[in-house]
């Protein structure tokens, strides 16, 4: 923790060094882009980006799941695609999924959760249940398939159906390898992964 409190502290130094930058983030935001991804501590979207503080609207969940529509209940995860979508105007989301992924692996190899209720609960909004190579520990074919599903979850949602509807908006499927550095995107013509 110390070295993260070290950085927070000297951060503002930093800042100063780029005071435009910075001071005009005081005025709002009007970021381009919503990136939904894991919450695993591996994948750092600005880093992979290189987005600056402004550039991305970021949704991080365990497993890059985006729940269903319509929900019984307010999530905060479809409050943050809602925000993105209908007050900020965004003109892509991407979902972006990543190897050796927890959450995926924990469905592909039908691990027993009864010991984190919540995350066993959360992870049943995977469905239909990643299917994969279950001694594959990127498990990258399952992954690969959980992030279409989730751009396909993305699409019953009415503000982003409306706005694919009107050509106002792209979904795009990513594919993070977190021991290579490299992105695969997802081609519909040939729908498979390729290099970006
Ligand atoms: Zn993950």
């Amino acid at each position: 923790m110390q070295p993260l409190i070290d950085n927070a502290r000297s951060f503002r130094e930093q800042c100063a060094e780029r005071p435009e930058e910075f001071a005009r983030l005081a005025h709002g935001q009007s970021p381009h882009v919503l990136f939904i991804t894991c919450s695993d501590s591996r994948v750092v979207p600005a880093l992979i980006t290189g987005a600056r503080p402004g550039d991305l609207f970021e949704l991080q969940t365990a497993g890059n799941i985006v729940p269903p529509y319509p929900f019984q209940q307010p999530t905060g995860e479809a409050a943050t695609i809602e925000y993105a979508v209908e007050v900020l105007g965004v003109t892509d989301i991407v979902v972006c999924g990543h190897s050796h992924c927890g959450a995926v692996g924990a469905l592909v190899r039908g691990e027993d959760l009864t010991a984190v209720p919540a995350v066993r609960d959360w992870l049943t909004h995977a469905t239909p249940r990643p299917q994969g190579e279950v001694d594959d520990p990127a498990v990258a074919e399952a992954v690969q398939s959980h992030v279409l599903t989730q751009l396909l979850r993305l699409r019953s949602y009415p503000c982003v159906d409306k706005r694919l509807t009107g050509g106002q908006l792209r979904l795009h499927g990513w594919f993070y390898e977190v021991h290579m550095g490299s992105v695969l995107a997802h081609d519909a013509q040939s729908d498979t992964f390729k290099a970006l």
